[in-house]
């Protein structure tokens, strides 16, 4: 059996180096930018279209899109009327800071308020690959269970928040929101939770105002 801790050590260190390169950039330009984690089908891209939609132009928001294979989710992006640049990792499983890198220099979106990245669907390793960003957040949705904070409590733990999704199917699911919501606190009390429906728009009045908090806050630190 071989073990290769030692060496994604030095990969991670180097990413570390190069995330906070990133960061310091991002702080002259006051862009607030955000680490979207999340399981395959939580709802990541749906709640990025409800967010361009519900802050309709008053956060210019600019996305990075990780895909394992399809630009399915970019196009989505596209669609919604953001700029948007997709990274293909040809399967691979989470996005690294010099992936970021490279996608900043094809968003060529210098008047941006906030980046959001949308990570590969994974709620393992992107927690521990730091990509220059001010948050990650973790969303989870109701059908995936309930106990889900506390089988993976990796993303809840790097996560300054978690977005519980599909509320609206609480009636159909034996996993129930109040669970959820316990869970991930256990995990990690300092979460801000949010409790939504992309579906049905419940609860993403507060996410929305979470945002703009975060965009001015980052905004009034610049330089
Ligand atoms: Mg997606
Ligand atoms: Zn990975």
């Amino acid at each position: 059996m071989t073990v290769n801790i030692p060496v994604l050590k030095e990969v991670t260190e180097a990413n570390s180096m190069l995330a906070d390169v990133l960061r310091t950039r991002f702080a002259e330009q006051g862009v607030f930018v955000l680490d979207l984690i999340a399981s395959p089908g939580a709802g990541k891209t749906t709640l990025l279209e409800r967010t361009i939609e519900g802050l309709d132009g008053s956060v210019r928001l600019g996305v990075i899109e990780g895909d394992p294979h399809t630009s399915i989710d970019a196009e989505r992006m596209s669609a919604a009327g953001v700029p948007v640049v997709e990274v293909n990792t040809g399967g691979g499983c989470h996005l690294e800071a010099r992936m970021i890198q490279s996608a900043l220099g094809q968003l060529g979106a210098d008047d941006i308020d906030a980046l959001v990245i949308e990570n590969v669907g994974n709620l393992i390793c992107p927690t521990g690959w730091d990509l220059g960003e001010d948050a990650k957040v973790v969303i989870v949705s109701l059908p995936e269970g309930d106990d889900k904070p506390l089988k993976y409590p990796m993303g809840f733990l790097a996560a300054d928040a978690a977005v519980i999704n599909k509320t609206d199917l609480e009636p159909y699911s034996p996993a129930e929101v109040e669970t959820m919501r316990e869970n991930a606190l256990s995990v990690n009390p300092d979460l801000e939770i949010f409790e939504v429906s992309c579906m049905t728009g419940d609860g993403v009045d507060a996410w929305l105002d979470w945002i703009r908090g975060r965009v001015a806050e980052k905004r009034a630190r610049q330089g």
